[in-house]
């Protein structure tokens, strides 16, 4: 089998991230697997939005990023017996304990040993090795007709579907979507699935053009959206649920201004850095404001179960598969965001 030959090689090829501008790539050892542990031969990995959110990643580098991964199982511990040698799976980087106060209250993202835990070394190499909690808690099957590709999408999405789980749309309420990049899709086909009626925004053409394909209602450059505009297709009102997915202070802005009374925001992106606050519109209106991080292992399994519904366009979202060797211009797409939505590395033929 060609991956059990370069496990015997003993090295593989990773790439170190010390800046969007500067990654590595390095022959590291393969990771040898404990008892309860699970290797596995990366087959996709996306290259999240975050992941060239610099000032959030850098100082915590150097470091393997990638956890969108999906890939075959190669390797299983004695101890495993949930998961086999040659199954496809999508495995989740951050699982909770489901022990504590945190998981015993159903608030997964919470849990410490979640933001702990993590894949080794991380999606962006060629193998890995998936420590015993996330081989029993968030090691997932890849559903009979997911590529590998598409399967970049499910932790995305499940986020998505987190964020959304707290505000909860409904379908005779109107969402705004700032921001029509990839978060912004995933949103957009979660509210158009719900049959919300969705306004989405964007800077970018390209962005717009999508934002109506994965079924935005209405689609406005940013700078063309007004209140009256958005009170003439909302029927005299604001927007019922306003979603950020851009991190300029603008987006925060139109956020504020565009939410109705009694409305809620979710801060799906954040800005770099930290801004006033409208208090005594948000008092006086009775606005909510919400904040999402990640997802949990219960939105990863709600996204599956949604995909073989075939709720979701995945396939569609995937512009850009590019080998390992070649990340450094796959981080370049992701940070230009020009023409591309999802940029997946692929491993190099070998
Ligand atoms: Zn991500
Ligand atoms: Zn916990």
């Amino acid at each position: 089998m060609e991956g059990q030959k370069s496990v015997d090689d003993k090295t593989m090829l990773a790439a170190e991230y010390h800046s969007n501008s500067d990654i590595r790539l390095k022959k590291l050892p393969i990771p040898e697997i404990g008892r309860n542990e699970i290797l596995v031969k990366m087959s996709a990995c996306g290259i999240c939005g975050t992941d060239v959110m610099e000032w959030y990643r850098k100082k915590k580098g150097p470091r393997v990023l990638g956890h969108e991964m999906s890939g075959i199982v190669v390797q299983t511990g004695a101890n495993v017996s949930s998961i086999e040698v040659g199954d496809n799976v999508f495995v989740s980087h951050h699982v909770p304990c489901f022990e504590c106060y945190y998981c015993n209250n159903e608030k997964f993202s919470a849990c410490e040993t979640l933001h702990k835990g993590n894949f080794d070394p991380g999606g962006f190499a060629e193998y890995i090795r998936v420590p015993s909690e996330n081989v029993e808690f968030g090691t997932f099957k890849l559903p009979e007709n997911m590529s590998f590709e598409e399967a970049s999408m499910i932790e995305p999405m499940a986020c998505a579907l987190a964020g959304q789980n707290l505000i909860k749309p409904k379908n005779n309420e109107t969402t705004l979507v700032i921001g029509s990049g990839i978060s912004g899709l995933t949103h957009i086909q979660l509210l158009s699935n719900l049959g919300s009626n969705t306004i989405a925004t964007d800077i970018s053409e390209y962005r717009l053009k999508q934002a109506s394909y994965f079924g935005s209602d209405h689609v406005f450059q940013a700078d063309n959206l007004n209140e009256t505009i958005l009170r003439s297709i909302n029927n005299g009102r604001l927007a019922d649920n306003v979603i950020i997915c851009a991190g300029n202070e603008s987006a925060f802005q139109d956020a504020f201004k565009y939410v109705d009374k009694k409305g809620k925001i979710l801060f799906f992106a954040i800005p770099s850095s930290d801004l006033p606050i409208p208090f005594e519109n948000l008092w006086r209106n009775e606005i909510s404001i919400f904040f999402s991080y990640g997802a949990g292992t219960n939105d990863i399994s709600e996204t599956l179960d949604l995909y073989t519904k075939q709720k979701f366009n995945f396939k569609d979202m995937i512009t850009h598969a590019l080998p390992l060797s070649r990340i450094a211009q796959g981080f370049k797409l992701v940070q230009d965001a020009k023409e591309s939505i999802k940029v997946v590395v692929v491993p190099d033929e070998s």
